[in-house]
């Protein structure tokens, strides 16, 4: 007799049909094809180069994030021999807040792309707050105003960028998110547009109204004339041209790269939670169609726009996360790769009483402190290499631990679990402790791939490949729960060290 799950492994080998997703991240861009069972099928990836033209400045090619993504498209059509023929629609994902500016008659980018990560308008957000204008932002966009949203990246190319000003007032430059410079060029021209939780990321999208803002457009200098058209994150995004996929499928879902990771986790009640555990940690929360103002430094977005409503979501990031590993293994030079860290960690019974803050760039939610500066607390003759290396993980929990609390707070809910995953949510070792000190469980899917696969899912629903969100909920299947595992006063005990290290990053 064959189960449902051997059926679809039967499947796997020859699917009638799929859903591509593009994940356009950071530092890669991917294309990736799921059956109907949600599994991935095949994928193709090409690196994407970084450009660092000054301290604190990010660009990126626009052109080469555009080929690389059209080449992984194809390649994996030869690489799965699934063909658009048996391609029933695709759904894009992306690094979000990131701005490109192109002319509207030739197609071609007026300045490189503007990530997220670059901080060269951090003056000019400043400026924007002097002025007074702090709380209709956070108001209208639900956002902390800061360098990282798109609307003073396309302020600065504007201004900077010989002509660009005359250019843009007389109607003739377009500018988009990731999504939209890809929605553009892969309908050639036919579609500028953008979804919901991307345009919600730019600081000048009013989150209530759904709409960009003339006063927010007024406020940036961005021209209204340049803004996509702004979208439900499921429903039509425009055909494939015919000369990059022959079967022309229709562009179905788009989400940026966190809200696709929540609705790939199928966190579609309110309260229920995600947190992606990468170079930075993500944790976004859905409220329902209500949106919550946080007083404990998150920030309000659209969390998904699907079926004909709007859920809002609390999102808290966390800068330094996998990142600290890259340090112990680059800086401080104490293991060779990621993965050593939980034996290593697991091989003492705790560290001592030493914290590492990693407070590299500042801390971000819910602290928000651009000038705390790294610690390392606590430390004595006996702290070796594993209890600094244990130490380090678990600051990566006890961060987590600190936004999920705010969460708590803002939206005055508690919850009972948390979905992860990320590079990091495979240590075993960090989401243990992380269950031990939320006293609560930690739920990690089955599928590594929960961001490109929430772009799927936004896609086949809207072309009836899937029917329904509990559909969706019914093919999701958890890899690993981590059950709390401490007492709560050990706990608690703990997490008084954390906070006295962190007050130390502050001081
Ligand atoms: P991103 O999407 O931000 O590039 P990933 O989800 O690919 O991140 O995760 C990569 C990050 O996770 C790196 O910073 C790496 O140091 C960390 N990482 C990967 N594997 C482990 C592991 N087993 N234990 C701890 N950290 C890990």
């Amino acid at each position: 007799m064959s189960s449902a799950k051997d059926d679809a492994m039967g499947a796997r080998e020859a699917p009638e049909g799929c859903i591509m997703a593009l994940d356009a991240g950071t530092t890669s861009v991917r294309a990736i094809l799921f059956d109907e069972y949600g599994r991935k099928v095949a994928v193709a990836q090409r690196p994407l180069t970084m450009h660092y033209p000054h301290p604190g400045w990010v660009e990126q090619d626009p052109v080469e994030i555009l080929s690389a993504q059209v080449a992984c498209m194809i390649e994996v059509q030869f690489k799965s021999g699934i063909h658009s023929d048996r391609i029933h629609a695709i759904g894009i994902t992306n690094q979000r807040e990131t701005v490109i500016v192109w002319d509207r008659q030739t197609g071609q980018p007026i300045y490189d792309a503007v990530v997220w990560q670059c901080r060269r308008t951090a003056d000019a957000v400043a400026e924007i707050v002097e002025d007074g204008y702090g709380d209709l932002i956070r108001e209208r966009t639900g956002l902390v105003p800061d360098a990282y949203f798109s609307a003073t990246k396309i302020t600065w190319i504007l201004d900077n960028v010989e002509g660009a000003r005359e250019m843009a007032n007389a109607g003739e430059l377009m500018c988009g998110t990731v999504d939209t410079w890809l929605i553009y060029n892969l309908t050639r021209g036919e579609v500028h547009a953008t979804d919901y939780t991307n345009a919600s990321r730019t600081m000048l999208f009013d989150i209530h109204r759904l709409d960009w803002d003339d006063d927010l457009c007024e406020i940036f200098r961005v021209p209204r004339s340049m803004l996509p058209e702004a979208r439900p994150s499921s429903g039509s995004f425009g055909e494939v041209s015919p000369d990059i996929m022959r079967n022309h499928p229709r562009i179905t879902g788009v989400a940026g790269d966190q809200q696709a990771s929540l609705f790939g986790h199928c966190c579609f009640a309110p309260g229920s939670v995600k947190n992606t555990y990468g170079t930075g940690c993500f944790m976004l929360m859905n409220l329902g169609p209500k949106p919550v103002m946080s007083s404990n430094g998150l920030v309000t977005t659209i969390g998904i726009a699907e079926g004909g409503r709007v859920d809002y979501a609390l999102e808290g990031s966390v800068f330094q996360a996998g990142s600290v590993i890259q340090w112990l293994r680059d800086g401080l030079r104490l293991i060779d790769d990621a993965a050593q860290t939980a034996k290593i960690a697991s091989s003492v019974p705790d560290t001592d009483g030493c914290y590492v803050v990693p407070a590299f760039t500042g801390l971000g939610a819910p602290w928000w402190r651009s000038d705390a500066r790294g610690v390392i607390a606590g430390i004595t003759r006996g702290t070796d290499r594993a209890r600094l290396v244990r130490a380090a993980c678990e600051s990566m929990a006890y961060q987590t631990y600190d936004v999920l609390k705010a969460m708590e707070a803002d939206s005055g809910r508690s919850l009972s679990s948390l979905n992860v995953d990320g590079g990091a949510a495979n240590n075993p070792f960090i989401m243990q402790f992380q269950a031990d000190l939320l006293g609560m469980d930690v739920v990690r899917a089955a599928s590594a791939e929960t961001t490109a696969l929430g772009a799927a899912y936004l896609a086949g629903l809207a072309c009836g490949f899937w029917a329904d969100r509990d559909e969706l909920a019914g093919l999701a299947e958890d890899e690993k729960t981590y059950a709390p595992n401490m007492s709560p006063e050990r706990a608690a005990a703990l997490l008084e060290g954390w906070h006295e290290a962190v007050r130390r990053t502050l001081a």
